[in-house]
Parts: C-alpha cells; structure tokens; sequence
C-alpha cells in the first residue's frame, strides 16, 4: 500500500519560559528575546505517530509542514532528521496576524497542493495558542473526517483505521477510513530520539518554502485578512501580594486577621 501522509508541525515557545515572559508595551506582542523556541510536545507524537506507521508500510512519504516565520526551519530540520521524507516551510509576512481558521486554510492549500494525503497528523493541542482547532478545521475545509483526542490509532491494509480517543469519564472506539485527520495526545506513544545518522541524512533533504504566491493564494485568503477574529488588545496581569506575619495566641492572631481584613474592606 502506498502511503502519503503529512504532519503538521508548530514551533511554540518552550512553556518552561511561559512564567518570565513579557509585553512590548507599545505593540503588546511577547518579547522573544532570548526565549527558547522548542517543537509543539504534542506534534512530537504525531511525527513519531507517523515514523510508526511507516515502519509498518515501507511504500510511505511522510512530509512535515509549518507555517511560521524563517526560523521554523528549526523544528522542519528536526523533522527530517528522524525520518521525514520531505518537510515544508509556508512563510510570507501575508500569514502573520492569522487566527486558527486562517491558519488551518492556509495549512490546507499546502496539503491540497502536495496532491493526494491519506493520513494528517497533528498535535491535538498547541502549547501556546491551544484553541485545538487547528487540525479539526483543516479537515472541514478539506472534506475529510477527523478525530481528535487520540490515545492510540492502528492503520490497516484496507485503509481502515482504528481509533481510540479519551473521552470524558473513559474512552470511545471507533473505525474511520482514510483520508482523514487525526490529533493526538502525548500518551499515544514514546517519540524516539533523533540519530547522528539521521541528523546526517537530513542535510540532503530540501525544505520547500511557500509564500502565498507559492501556495497559489493571495493575500486577501491568508493572514489577519483573511481571519475573523482578531486580538483587540492585550495587557499584563502583575499580582502584588503584601505578606503580613501575625504573632501571639491563636485567638489574638485571628482577631488581628479579622481586624486587617475589615480595615482592608475585604470582610
Ligand atoms: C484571534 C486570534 C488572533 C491571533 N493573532 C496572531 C498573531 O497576530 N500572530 C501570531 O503569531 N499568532 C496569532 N494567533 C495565534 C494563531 O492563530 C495560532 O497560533 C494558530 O492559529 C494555531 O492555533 P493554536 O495555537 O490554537 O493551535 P491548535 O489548534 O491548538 O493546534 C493543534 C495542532 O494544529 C497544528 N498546528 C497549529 N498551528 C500550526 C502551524 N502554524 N503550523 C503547522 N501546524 C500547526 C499542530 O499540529 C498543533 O498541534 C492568533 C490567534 C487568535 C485566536
């Protein structure tokens, strides 16, 4: 069987850094200076989902795709090197400003571009935008039916594949056929390590960049044009805490709590 599957795959601020993050107060965008940018965990398991898959039918293409600014090579690069056959950077500042909707059309011109896909896999959530509707909306605007919350999928040779996703108080079963979508949890599986032998085939794999001309839309399709929400504004939340240490008998330092929050107006 002859299989094309894509990846989507998104370069996320290492949530390890979310805490220490900050606003420029004149744009309100985050600061990314010396933020460490990592691989979406979650896209980790769809990539390995997909290696898995291909270690079980050899006649498998699997090809990364990212939408992001230049520096997305990074995790392409990442991507090819444990086992993508091909990886794909969409960038043009015509995608900047983009909600999960112009996101998830401009990720489904590229892979109506790269011809016929039997399996998408995406993370089921991103780390930093987590609207989780990236992948499902890919589908809908590809016609092809989607599952998220997968914990373990099984391909099998008549293209049928089995499903199973965490639903509230357990899971659900089911068998869907390809083409079709799915998200996946991290609990689906274990992401192998990259090698130094496929850290070393990746430098002969090419990353194909498409900007909107590339992808065949225009500007007015992509981006915060094309997006029907957008941020109005942003702000950050600084709490100040004041401590106050209270000494004495238990009942002496209750009725001085009591007394402060009176006079503070909270009681
Ligand atoms: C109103 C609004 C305005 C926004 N404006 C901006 C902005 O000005 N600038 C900006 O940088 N962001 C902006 N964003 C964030 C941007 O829309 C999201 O980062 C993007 O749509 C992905 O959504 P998400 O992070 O919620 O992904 P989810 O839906 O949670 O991601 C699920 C999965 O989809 C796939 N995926 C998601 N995004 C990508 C991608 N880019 N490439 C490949 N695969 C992907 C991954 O497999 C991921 O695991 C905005 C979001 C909203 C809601």
């Amino acid at each position: 069987m002859t299989l094309n599957i894509v990846v989507c795959i998104k370069q996320v601020i290492n949530p390890d850094y979310f805490e220490g993050l900050t606003l420029d107060p004149e744009t309100g965008s985050i600061i990314r200076d010396n933020v460490p940018s990592i691989l979406n965990p979650v896209d980790e398991n769809a990539l390995e989902e997909a290696l898995r898959v291909k270690d079980g039918f050899e006649d498998t293409t699997i090809t990364a795709i990212s939408m992001g600014p230049p520096q997305a090579e990074e995790i392409l690069q990442w991507a090819l090197a444990l086992g993508s056959d091909q990886a794909v950077l969409l960038c043009d500042r015509a995608f900047a400003g983009a909600d999960s909707l112009a996101t998830a059309f401009t990720l489904a011109e590229a892979i109506r571009k790269l011809g016929t896909v039997d399996l998408i896999l995406c993370g089921n959530e991103a780390a930093d935008g987590a609207t989780q509707q990236v992948g499902p909306q890919i589908a809908e605007l590809l016609g092809i039916p989607h599952a998220t919350y997968v914990t373990s999928m099984h391909l099998d040779n008549d293209g049928s594949v089995a499903i199973r996703r965490s639903i509230e108080y357990g899971h659900l079963q089911m068998t869907c056929r390809t083409p079709m979508l799915v998200g996946v949890l991290g609990e689906i599986n274990e992401p192998r390590q990259v090698t130094a032998d496929g850290l070393i085939s990746a430098m002969d794999k090419e990353i194909i960049t498409w900007d909107a001309g590339g992808l065949g839309v225009n500007a007015e399709q992509v981006g915060l044009k094309a997006s029907p929400t957008w941020v109005e504004g942003s702000y950050e939340k600084r709490i100040v805490r004041a401590s106050l240490m209270l000494e004495g008998t238990p009942a002496e330092m209750v009725r001085a709590a009591v007394l402060t929050l009176r006079n503070e107006g909270l009681l």
